[in-house]
C-alpha cells in the first residue's frame, strides 16, 4: 500500500479517517442495480469502509488522498468504491469544512444532515451456518432455535433472530454460538435507496397483426372477462397502432390494484403470452411538461430596484432588498432567475419554512414549469436522493426551491441565490448539531461560486440592515405596494382596560368583533394569528393551584382538546387527561390561557355560519396539508384562517382585507435579547397579510400594553427608528452585531453533576475568556427529556480570533471530559445563538 486517503464518516467526530487505497485494481464496486464499472477513488466520492470496533462498514466520502502513512495507527484498506463519479463537487466540500470550523462542530455531523440517508449505505452483521459444525455438547434450546432458523434461511440478522426468539435481545446465545463456531458472521451491506418500479404490460409479439389479433378475438368470445381486458388495453394504448407496435402501459393503469379477480383474469391472458409483462424503474419526480406564463411587466419602481440590484452584483457584494409587504419583490426574484437561467446558471432560492414553499412553488412553477425543483424533508427520503441525482447529472432542475437543507445540494454552476425572508429565525438549525444558519451559509456558498447573492425581507434581521450601513452589503428599497396600495390602518385594542370594563368576549375585543362582522358581511376574508397551539396552553387546578407539568422536563403539559391530551412540546410525552387534581383530588382542573384551537372553537360558537380553519404545527403533519388549508383559503371555501406564526410568512391572499392579532403581549415579554426584533418583525408581517390587492386593509392589535414604543414603529411603519433603538441597544449590551454569540450547555440526569461541571468549565474558560464569559446559570427551561441542563454565554468581540476561541473551548471542554466523574455530561456548543 503506498496511497492513502482520508475519509469523512457519518459520526459526530472531529477527525478524518485515513485509510489505505489497495494498490490491486481488483477493488469492488457495489454491485447496486448489478452494474459493474472500472473503479478508481476520487475527492467527494463514496466508499465503504470498515469503522469502529466491530468493523462495520459505514460510508464514507473522500476528503483527500495522500501518500502519508499514519505515524499513530496501523491504516486499514478501503473495501469498496461505491461511485464512478464524486457525488459532491469541491464547493461542498468547501462548505462543509467551514461549517464545521465556523460552528464548532464535528465534520461528521455536517456529513449526516447534508446527505440524504439513502445515500448512506451501511453494513449490518449477517450470520451464516458452519456446515462443518459438531455440537459437543447439548445445545440450549434457546441455541436450537437459532441454528434451524438460520440453516432454512442461510443467512439471519440479529433483528431477526431477535424475533424468532421473541427477546429484546438474542445477543447472549449468538455470541455463544459464535464461540463454539457453530455460526459465523459477515458484514452485508444494505441498500436504502429503492428505485421506484412498476409493472407494464405490452401486446405478445406473436401478436403484432391485426389478422392475429383477431384471431385472439374470436378465440376469447368464450372468456368474455378477458376479452373485455384485452379491449381496455388497445383503448389505454392510445390506438390500435400503438398496441401492435408494443406500447407499454402500465399494469396499474388497467384496473384497480384491489380488484383480485381481474388480476387473475390478466395472469391467464400473460400465460397465453398474448401480453407480456416486465418491470421497469420510473422516476418518483415528476417531469411532465406544463404549461408556462410570462413573466409580469415591472412597474417602474420595479425596474428601479431591479437596476440598483445589478448594480450591486456587479459590485461583487451581496445585495438586501428590503421592500415593505406586497411591494412586488416576488416578481423582482423571478425577473431575475429568468436572466440567471438565461446565462445557463443553476439558482437556489431558500425559504425558511415548508409551509411557504407550497404558494412560491406554485408561482414558479408557473414561469419555469418543470425547471423548477422542491427539497424539502417533506419528501421521502427516495424522492430526495432522485433530485440529489438529478442535479449532479445536471438532467432537468434549474431552479431549487427548499428549505435550509437545499444549501448541501451538489451544484455545480450556481449564479444566484435568493435568501426569501432573511430574516427569519427558522432558518436557524437549532437541534441536531450542526446548529447553523442557512442565511449565513448560503453567503458563504455564494462566495465559492462567486454567485450573485440576493436577501429580501419587509423587515430586515438588525444584523443584515447593519452589513448595509458598513457597506458590506448594499441596500435597495421598495417604499410602496404595487399598484400603489396603502399598507394596512392598525388599530390598537387596550385589552387590559377592556377586561376591567368587562366588555370582552372570549379572547375577543368589542372592536375586533365588528370589524369581523363587517368583513364577513363584504364577503371578505380574515386572519387570526395567536402564537400558540393547541386548546390551551396548561391545566390549572381552580382550588389549590397545581398545574400538570412534563414528567421529563421542566415545563407544563400543553392541553389538546380534540385527542383529550396532555402533551410536552419538549419531548412529546403524553398523558390522558386529568379529572380530578393530582395534589388535591378535586374535579376543579381548568383550561388556563389559550391557543389556536381554542380560538377557532370560540370563534365558531360567536359566528356558528362561518367556515373557520387553521394553520399551525398540528393541523399540517402531512406532506399535501399546507397545500390543502391555503389553497381552501385562496379559493373562498374558508372565511376565516387561524394560525401561529406560520401564518405571518410571505403568504399572499388576495381578500384578505383583516388581521387580528390576538395578545400582542406574549412576544413583547419572551426573556432574549431579540423579542422587540421578532415582535416588530412578526406584527409588521402579520399586518402584511391585509389588503394586498384591491384595498387597504385594516389591523387589529390587542395588547395590554399599548403604549410600549414598539407599537409606534408598528403602526408607523418605521423601520428606520426601529432599527436606530436597537442597533443601540446591541451595542450597549454587547450583543450581535458587535458581538459574537456562543452558548455552552451542559446536559446531565443528576442535577448535582451538571452544576458542579458547568462550575468547572466556567472557571476553566474564565480564566482564558476573562469577563467575556456569563454564567453558569440555568436556561429558562432548566430541564429536557430527564436532563438537567446548565448553560454558559461566551461573548467575544468580532474582531477576536474566531479560530483561536475554537480551539481553546475544545481544549476546555476536552478537560472537563477528561474526569470521569463528568465523561457522560453532554456539552453542547451554539454559535450565532438564535
Ligand atoms: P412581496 O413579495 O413583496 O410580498 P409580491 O411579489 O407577492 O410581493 O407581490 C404582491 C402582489 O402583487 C402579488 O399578487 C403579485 O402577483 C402582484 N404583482 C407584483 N408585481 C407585479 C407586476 N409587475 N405585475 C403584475 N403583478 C404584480
Ligand atoms: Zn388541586
Ligand atoms: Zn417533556
Amino acid at each position: 500500500m503506498t496511497k492513502y486517503a482520508d475519509i469523512v464518516v457519518p459520526v459526530p467526530l472531529w477527525k478524518l479517517f485515513t485509510y489505505g487505497i489497495p494498490e490491486e485494481t481488483g477493488l469492488k464496486l457495489c454491485q447496486a442495480e448489478s452494474i459493474a464499472y472500472e473503479i478508481n477513488i476520487q475527492i467527494g466520492s463514496r466508499v465503504l469502509v470498515p469503522f469502529g470496533k466491530s468493523n462495520k462498514l459505514t460510508t464514507g466520502i473522500v476528503w483527500s488522498i495522500h501518500n502519508n502513512k499514519p505515524e499513530d495507527y496501523e491504516t486499514k484498506p478501503i473495501a469498496q468504491t461505491l461511485d464512478n463519479d464524486p457525488i459532491l463537487f469541491p464547493q461542498q466540500l468547501d462548505l462543509w469544512k467551514w461549517i464545521s470550523e465556523y460552528y464548532f462542530c464535528p465534520i461528521g455531523d455536517v456529513y449526516r444532515a447534508a446527505l440524504p440517508a439513502g445515500l448512506r449505505l451501511e453494513s449490518e452483521s449477517c450470520f451464516y451456518l458452519n456446515p462443518d459444525f459438531e455440537p459437543e455438547n447439548q445445545l440450549s434450546q434457546n441455541e436450537t432455535i437459532i441454528l434451524d432458523y438460520i440453516s432454512n434461511k442461510t443467512s439471519a440478522s440479529i433483528l431477526e433472530i431477535n424475533k424468532i426468539i421473541g427477546l429484546k435481545s438474542a445477543h447472549r446465545f449468538v455470541k455463544q454460538l459464535l464461540e463454539i463456531n457453530a455460526i459465523f458472521v459477515e458484514e452485508k451491506v444494505t441498500q436504502k435507496y429503492k428505485t421506484k418500479k412498476e409493472k407494464v404490460l405490452y401486446l405478445g409479439t406473436d401478436f403484432r397483426s391485426e389478422e392475429a389479433l383477431s384471431k385472439v378475438f374470436d378465440k376469447l368470445q368464450k372468456a368474455p372477462k378477458q376479452l373485455e381486458l384485452l379491449m381496455t388495453f388497445i383503448q389505454k394504448s392510445g390506438s390500435l397502432k400503438d398496441a401492435l407496435n408494443g406500447k407499454r402501459i402500465s399494469r396499474n393503469k388497467l384496473f384497480s390494484k384491489k380488484d383480485n379477480l381481474v388480476g387473475s383474469q390478466l395472469d391467464l391472458l400473460i400465460k397465453k403470452n398474448i401480453l407480456q409483462q416486465e418491470t421497469r424503474i420510473i422516476d418518483r419526480l415528476d417531469f411532465s411538461d406544463i404549461a408556462t406564463i410570462p413573466i409580469s411587466t415591472l412597474s417602474d419602481e420595479q425596474t428601479n430596484a431591479l437596476n440598483e440590484i445589478k448594480l450591486g452584483f456587479e459590485e461583487k457584494k451581496p445585495v438586501l432588498l428590503h421592500g415593505v409587504t406586497s411591494s412586488g419583490k416576488t416578481e423582482i426574484y423571478i425577473t431575475l432567475i429568468e436572466e440567471a437561467l438565461n446565462k445557463n446558471f443553476q439558482v437556489l432560492y431558500i425559504l425558511p419554512e415548508i409551509a411557504l414553499t407550497t404558494q412560491i412553488t406554485r408561482r414558479l412553477k408557473l414561469r419555469f414549469g418543470n425547471k423548477l425543483g422542491v427539497y424539502h424533508s417533506k419528501y421521502s427520503d427516495n424522492e430526495r436522493v432522485e433530485i440529489w441525482n438529478d442535479l449532479l447529472k445536471n438532467k432537468n432542475y434549474r431552479v431549487i426551491v427548499g428549505v435550509r437543507s437545499a444549501i448541501f445540494l451538489p451544484f455545480s454552476n450556481l449564479g444566484l441565490i435568493i435568501i426569501d425572508e432573511e430574516h427569519e429565525n427558522s432558518f436557524k438549525q437549532y437541534d441536531p448539531s450542526p446548529r447553523y444558519h442557512a442565511r449565513d451559509v448560503a453567503l458563504v456558498l455564494g462566495k465559492y461560486f462567486n454567485a450573485n447573492v440576493l436577501l429580501g425581507s419587509a423587515t430586515p434581521s438588525i444584523e443584515s440592515y447593519y452589513n448595509t450601513k458598513i457597506g458590506k452589503y448594499i441596500l435597495v428599497e421598495l417604499n410602496s405596494r404595487y399598484k400603489g396600495i396603502c399598507l394596512p390602518e392598525i388599530l390598537l385594542v387596550d385589552i387590559k382596560d377592556a377586561k376591567k370594563r368587562k366588555i370582552m368576549v372570549s379572547h375577543f375585543s368589542p372592536p375586533l368583533l365588528e370589524l369581523i362582522t363587517k368583513a364577513l358581511e363584504k364577503k371578505e376574508q380574515i386572519i387570526l394569528f395567536q402564537n400558540r397551539r393547541g386548546f390551551a396552553p396548561y391545566l390549572e387546578c381552580k382550588g389549590c393551584g397545581w398545574v400538570p407539568k412534563c414528567k421529563h422536563c421542566d415545563v407544563s403539559l400543553t392541553y389538546h382538546k380534540n385527542i383529550n391530551n396532555l402533551i410536552c412540546h419538549y419531548c412529546g410525552y403524553s398523558v390522558d387527561v386529568y379529572f380530578v387534581c393530582k395534589a388535591c383530588e378535586m374535579p376543579a382542573l381548568n383550561a388556563m390561557g389559550f391557543g389556536t384551537q381554542k380560538i377557532e372553537e370560540e370563534i365558531q360558537k360567536i359566528f356558528p355560519e362561518t367556515k373557520v380553519a387553521r394553520l399551525d404545527l398540528d393541523t399540517t403533519r402531512s406532506k399535501n396539508s399546507y397545500d390543502k388549508i391555503l389553497s381552501d383559503f385562496e379559493h373562498g371555501k374558508v372565511d376565516i384562517l387561524i394560525g401561529t406564526q406560520m401564518v405571518s410568512k410571505g403568504l399572499d391572499f388576495d381578500r384578505v382585507s383583516l388581521v387580528g392579532i390576538l395578545n400582542a403581549d406574549s412576544l413583547l415579554n419572551y426573556p432574549d435579547f431579540r423579542a422587540y426584533e421578532k415582535s416588530f418583525q412578526m406584527l409588521t408581517q402579520v399586518s402584511g397579510r391585509a389588503g394586498r390587492k384591491y384595498s387597504q386593509g385594516k389591523v387589529v392589535i390587542q395588547t395590554s400594553n399599548p403604549k410600549h414604543q414598539i407599537f409606534n414603529y408598528v403602526y408607523e411603519n418605521n423601520y428606520t427608528n426601529f432599527f436606530k433603538e436597537q442597533i443601540e441597544e446591541r451595542q450597549k449590551h454587547k450583543y450581535p452585531p458587535f458581538h459574537r454569540l456562543v452558548f455552552i450547555v451542559l446536559k446531565h440526569k443528576n442535577f448535582n453533576t451538571v452544576i458542579e461541571a458547568s462550575k468547572i468549565l466556567t472557571n476553566l474558560l474564565r480564566s482564558i475568556f476573562g469577563n467575556r464569559i456569563i454564567g453558569p446559570f440555568e436556561p429558562h427551561i432548566n430541564r429536557i427529556s430527564d436532563y438537567y441542563l446548565q448553560q454558559i454565554i461566551l461573548k467575544l468581540e468580532k474582531t477576536a480570533s474566531h479560530q483561536n476561541a475554537k480551539i481553546q473551548l475544545h481544549n476546555s471542554i476536552n478537560r472537563l471530559l477528561s474526569d470521569e466523574k463528568f465523561r457522560y455530561v453532554f456539552v453542547s456548543v451554539d454559535v450565532d445563538p438564535y
